[in-house]
């Protein structure tokens, strides 16, 4: 999963740029970077590590211009390596271009073997590259024209930015699968467009959110405002459902509701259907649970309070490359609260379970300050199938419920029992239009398949 940002025509495009990508962080932790445009300068800084980190005061003071793009990133296609980092940039025949992408090509690998049958050569394994030169072969018409011909070719998920002189181009699949939205500051001087993966990088720069970029739109952001191409296959919207279980900020709207009511929903919808007989207390599983279990909790009528504590030394477990990084990640990051836990019989709500790592440590915190009993809620299905349109999730031996069923799963986690939200639970819960969500990694049910 990555988030993708980009404003037009501000004077500080990098500053503003680097607010917008700060608040997209829990996106991706492994890289971020900047493409700046001054008009006839196209200067690039990428690296590993976080916003804060990369995108210091001394290095956004040499990134003049007035339009730029962002990506914060962690790894999907491609591993986890500076080379991988984005916005990847090229020279053209018509110049420079910088291109950052969210989401997975299903088809990046026969197009690799295509461009490459005729002397292309890559300097990266991302399917992102695979766009840009696509892109770069595109001579004629405007960018937005350019990016349309380019993106009619590309199959699976993406929601991507080009940048090439003044010209900010935004593209989204045909299907939506990852969300992207337009917003407006209005100034004295004019109206400044950003386009970002959620609506939170938007407020955080003091634009209002306008609109989605809808399924299957090229948008140019000009200074009369946005305008838009359409892409000849006709949109068929399949929002990742996995974007309001566990991705996105829980202030952000995606797909055109709150992330937060719609987690308390799910919460609530768990209690429905999962009620735990004698429990005492809900506990979130911090942060990701937290929504969640509020609807839970106020559902069945019992206490809400915190039994774990984030301690915010680190980033999201979930997003971490390696199993050995997510284990010592979730003992820095949580702290068992005894008085809420000792003697207890818990409801501990989280979000999703997708290896187990995370969610077996946490019952052990939990049994270790003297839980009674220990009932662990999961407020969508089981994840058994891997995604091919943005997560990393791409082994389903890695997916614990694709090996265990929820009795053993508790044998596992030395819990009392685990049970799940049922997929027809989710999709009322999550509302929106029917039959327009992704639930792939629910039902094994992929609206595009992998090409090899
Ligand atoms: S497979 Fe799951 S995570 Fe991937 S896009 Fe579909 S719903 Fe989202």
């Amino acid at each position: 999963m990555c988030g993708v940002f980009g404003v037009h025509l501000h004077p500080h495009a990098a500053q503003v740029a680097a607010i917008g990508l700060h608040a997209l962080q829990h996106r991706g932790q492994e890289s971020a970077g900047l493409a700046v445009s001054s008009g006839p300068v196209l200067r690039v800084h990428r690296a590993m590590g976080s916003v804060a980190e990369v995108l210091d005061e001394a290095t956004l003071s040499g990134l003049p211009g007035r339009v730029a793009i962002g990506q914060v990133r962690y790894s999907t296609t491609g591993s986890s390596l500076l080379k991988n980092a984005q916005p990847l940039c090229v020279e053209s025949p018509r110049g420079t271009l910088a291109m950052v992408h969210n989401g997975n090509l299903t088809n990046a690998l026969p197009l690799r073997r295509e461009l490459q049958d005729q002397g292309a050569v890559f300097t990266s394994s991302t399917d992102t590259e695979v766009a840009l030169h696509l892109l770069a072969r595109e001579t004629e018409g405007t960018l937005a024209e350019r990016t349309l011909r380019t993106v009619e070719r590309l199959e699976g998920a993406f929601s991507l930015l080009v940048l090439q002189g003044d010209e900010l181009v935004a593209a989204r699949d045909p299907h939506g699968y990852r969300p992207l939205v337009l917003g407006k500051r209005s100034q004295p001087n004019g109206n400044v467009w950003m386009v970002a993966s959620e609506s939170a990088a938007l407020s955080l720069c003091g634009a209002q959110l306008e609109r989605e970029v809808e399924p299957g739109e090229v948008v140019a952001l000009g200074v009369n405002g946005p305008v838009s191409l359409w892409m000849l296959r006709r949109p068929s919207r399949k929002a990742c459902v996995f974007e309001h279980v566990y991705f996105a900020r829980p202030d952000s709207r995606v797909f055109g509701q709150t992330v937060l009511e719609v987690r308390k929903r799910l919460g609530m919808q768990l209690a429905v259907e999962q009620p735990v007989p004698g429990a005492e207390v809900v506990v979130p599983v911090p942060d990701s649970g937290v929504s969640a279990a509020l609807g839970y909790a106020e559902q069945a009528g019992l206490p809400y309070e915190f039994g774990l504590i984030h301690s915010q030394v680190v980033g999201r477990s979930f997003i971490q490359p390696t199993i050995a990084l997510r284990e010592s990640g979730v003992r820095r990051k949580l702290v068992p609260v005894a008085d809420v836990i000792a003697g207890r019989s818990l409801v501990v709500v989280d979000d999703s379970l997708v290896r187990g790592t995370t969610s077996r440590q946490i019952i052990g915190l939990l049994r270790a300050a003297g839980a009674r009993e220990v009932h662990l809620r999961i407020a969508a299905p089981p994840t058994a199938w891997p995604c091919y349109y943005g997560i990393d999730t791409p082994d389903r031996g890695q997916l614990i419920a694709s090996r265990m069923n929820p009795s053993q799963m508790a044998e596992f986690f030395s819990c009392d029992s685990v049970a799940y939200l049922s997929e027809p639970g989710l999709l009322t819960a999550a509302n929106g239009q029917p039959g327009g969500w992704c639930t792939a990694c629910f039902s094994g049910d992929y609206p595009e398949p992998m090409r090899r």
